[in-house]
């Protein structure tokens, strides 16, 4: 309130000053003053400024070899429009009511707790049938009570009522590929384009002009996901920048934050035109500072990192250790692909899945666990596990113990998934491959494909929608592969599909899995010698058929056992169970922590299905049952029951067990 210091590292610069303007808005010629700035130690330069300077924008001004050059504040807490000048800001005024005592709604949990449900903060909105007002903004997740025309829960309440404990939220820092200053006009981008590293994206927002109209939306959106038990994760892209050349930090101290190839080119290991050199030391002391940013400022419980592989494994156990310090529940997860990058020194190494076992507390993508069940990423037509492919038993065995045959060691950093924003949705890839299977087939292999990886050892991630269905469809009518800057037309979730009763019946299968994976602790076991000691793989099965026999003495575990059937056959196939009652609380339709049918002996494994049994009590103790959805929820399941019954008497049983599984 009194004053205001700057500091700024710029060893290289001959001279700085700082440029104080009255708006955000690059271009507007409302300089206040420029300050020149001193020299000081470690090759930064300060400045002050008394009075409340709370709402002031500025830049700076370096001189390099005799040029001149304006820049952003690298650390800017937040900016105008299009993130051009930095805004100074009295953080505490953004606060959300209630916001000292916000806190992880997980905390206390392991990552291996975790159910992690990846969207795009304008997909949720951006389809009419959301019924949500604030379209494509950070609001949008801060409405509850939003339905479809006809009454089946949207947005937040969906999310909620699905059982997910982490939302992952793709980038919503600063990202430079959409147009702030031109909202009106229709414009999409996943955001994999970092612009500023510390700032909330502006389009988000419902004033990119004014800087704490962002930082206090994206803080309601926390605070209100948190009120509702769900942790956020947040989508990090430190790889690389939207523009190297252009981005600030490269300005100020030219040729540091990027990695320089010998001929004078920015690396391209990330394929998006440049790599951050977070070997440096002041490149890896920034990603710390502003994870830990993240972390402190906007409580945020996970982050994912993109392409994590380009960064150094140094730097990102400094990150976890530093995060950790103050929110030891905080869960780190990315892409650990190996890839070419030029390292400006020698003697690190990448943080790959191959080098898993040097940062510990990194999970990784599966893509091992990914292919196998559908087919390989990028050829798309050649089936997986589900789709019929043969041979895949040994390594789904492993994958399901949370481990990998090539790089995984421990189920805590196996992060099991079969879709992400990349490449097809699941129902999509799998339409890709089977041009013969009918839609109630590729439903069956979608619901295998779920069951498989929701309840497999490891950490389970789905993308947003996959659990109605999720298609992305061109206006040419093809499938979308790469939709990151299609329109809302392609991106968004189609909400009123849920009133249809194919989709919404495998809402409530995912829904199902969900309550029960956290319902039974030994499918979250976080180290490879339990799993080994709890969870065996059934020898001299059928083909396509993998099977698991789980033991119960685990801490929490309700169930005096568990048996675990997958079959991939376009037959149903017998499997002998061990001896006992065992409850079937999983099967090809239902799913969910009540029993549907109690069998011993041989049990029979419909076609291109999952069936899993408990020995016991088949109730969880920490299956959760969503209030303050729940009287829309049953009319809505009541309307569906009553067109069933006028159906076909038949599947009217099935549902009623169904309604029972679904608590
Ligand atoms: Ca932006």
């Amino acid at each position: 309130k009194d004053s205001t210091a700057f500091r700024l590292w710029a060893p290289t610069a001959q001279a700085v000053s700082v440029n104080l303007y009255e708006s955000g808005t690059e271009g507007t010629d409302d300089l206040i003053e420029s300050i020149p700035m001193t020299a000081d130690i470690n090759g930064t330069w300060v400045a002050s400024k008394n009075g409340d300077l709370n709402g002031i924008y500025y830049t700076y001004t370096v001189t390099i070899n005799g040029e001149e050059k304006e820049a952003n504040d690298p650390y800017a807490r937040t900016t105008g429009v299009n993130g051009k000048r930095a805004m100074i800001i009295d953080l505490e005024s953004t606060n959300p009511e209630g916001w000292d005592s916000d806190s992880n709604p997980h905390a206390g949990e392991g990552i291996n707790d975790a159910v992690i449900y990846e969207m795009h903060i304008r997909d949720v909105s951006s389809d009419s049938s959301s019924g949500i007002e604030n379209v494509g903004k950070y609001l949008g997740l801060t409405e509850t009570g939003t339905t479809t025309e006809n009454g089946v829960p949207t947005g937040l309440d969906h999310i909620k009522d699905l059982g997910i404990t982490h939302l992952h939220l793709l980038p919503f820092y600063d990202y430079g590929s959409v147009d702030e200053t031109k909202l009106d006009t229709p414009q999409f981008n996943w955001g994999y384009d970092p612009v500023n590293y510390n700032v909330p994206e502006g389009s988000y927002s419902t004033d990119p002009y004014h800087g704490e109209v962002r930082v206090k939306e994206a803080k309601e959106m926390v605070k209100t996901l948190h009120d509702n038990d769900i942790s956020v994760v947040m989508d990090v892209v430190y790889n690389h920048v939207y523009n190297a050349g252009e981005f600030c930090f490269n300005v100020i101290v030219p040729e540091y934050f990027s990695r320089v190839n010998d001929n004078g080119t920015y690396s391209n290991g990330s394929g998006c035109g440049n790599d951050t050199a977070s070997e440096r030391s002041m490149v890896k002391k920034y990603i710390v500072d502003s994870v830990k940013y993240w972390a402190d400022e906007y409580h945020i419980d996970g982050f994912r990192f993109d392409l994590v592989g380009l960064l150094d494994t140094e730097t990102m156990n400094e990150v976890i250790g530093e995060v950790h310090k103050d929110h030891p529940d905080v869960i780190f997860y990315g892409e650990g692909w190996s890839m070419q990058t030029s390292l400006t020194k020698e003697g690190y190494s990448m943080t790959t899945q191959t080098n898993s076992t040097e940062v510990p507390e990194m999970a990784f993508f599966s893509d091992t666990l990914r292919d196998l069940l559908k087919g390989n990423t990028f050829s798309t037509t050649e089936k997986g596990f589900v789709s019929g492919a043969n041979g895949k038993e040994k390594t789904l065995q492993k994958c399901f113990m949370g481990l990998s045959p090539e790089w995984c060691t421990t189920p805590s950093q196996s992060i099991n998934y079969a879709s992400c924003h990349d490449n097809l949705s699941l129902m999509d890839r799998i339409i890709r491959s089977t041009p013969e299977a009918s839609v109630e087939e590729r439903i069956r292999m979608n619901n295998l494909t779920a069951a498989i990886y929701m309840t497999a050892e490891g950490v389970p991630f789905m993308q947003a929608g996959e659990e109605f269905l999720r298609s992305k469809v061109k206006a040419d009518g093809g499938l979308d592969e790469n939709s990151y800057a299609s329109p809302d037309s392609v991106n968004s979730l189609k909400w009123s599909n849920l009133e249809d009763e194919q989709y919404q019946n495998v809402y409530q299968y995912y829904k199902g899995l969900i309550a029960f994976r956290k319902a039974h602790p030994v499918l979250r076991l976080d180290n490879a010698e339990n799993v080994k000691a709890h969870v065996t793989p059934v020898e001299d099965l059928d083909d396509n058929v993998v099977a698991f026999a789980i033991t119960g003495d685990v801490d929490g575990e309700t169930a005096d056992g568990m048996y675990v059937i997958f079959n991939a056959n376009n037959e149903k196939k017998e499997v002998t169970l061990p001896e006992g009652n065992w409850n079937v609380c999983i099967n090809d339709t239902l799913a969910g922590t009540d029993t549907i049918e109690t069998i011993s002996g041989t049990a029979e494994v419909a076609p291109v299905s999952a069936l899993i049994l408990v020995k016991g009590d088949g109730n969880g103790s920490t299956a959760v049952v969503s209030a303050g959805t729940l009287p829309a929820w049953m009319a809505y399941v009541f309307t569906i029951l009553v067109a069933v019954v006028i159906g076909a008497c038949s599947v009217w049983s099935q549902k009623k067990a169904g309604k029972a599984g679904r608590k």
